[in-house]
């Protein structure tokens, strides 16, 4: 379970968070491109598909879950730098969603 200090943080403070220890570990000495941004993230996301396709079952979904994290991470850190309102932006994506109706409108998948 994560912590009461962690769990009272907003999404927007995750993203600032994110992005000062990517700062103080020497990772935004220059403002970085956002397709390298992007492309870290995608790199997160095929560790979390390496670990499926090869990990053994005691330890597959751990490792997925810290992969997931670190997706998650690489995006607060990228909307930290860009100053990004992804807590908006989730918000009015969710309930977009929520008027798409069945299967967004007959999509297979
Ligand atoms: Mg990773």
């Amino acid at each position: 379970m994560a912590t009461e200090a962690f769990n009272s943080k907003t999404l927007n403070d995750l993203c600032s968070d994110a992005f000062e220890i990517a700062k103080q570990n020497g990772w935004h000495e220059e403002k970085r491109d956002f397709g390298t941004l992007i492309a870290l993230m995608h790199s997160e996301l095929s560790e979390a598909l390496e670990a499926y396709r090869k990990d053994s079952e005691d330890v597959m979904w751990p490792h997925i879950t810290e992969e997931l994290a670190d997706v998650c991470i690489r995006i607060f850190n990228a909307c930290g730098e860009y100053e990004l309102d992804l807590e908006t932006a989730i918000e009015n994506k969710m309930e977009k969603n929520k008027a798409r109706g069945y299967k967004y409108g007959g999509r297979r998948i």
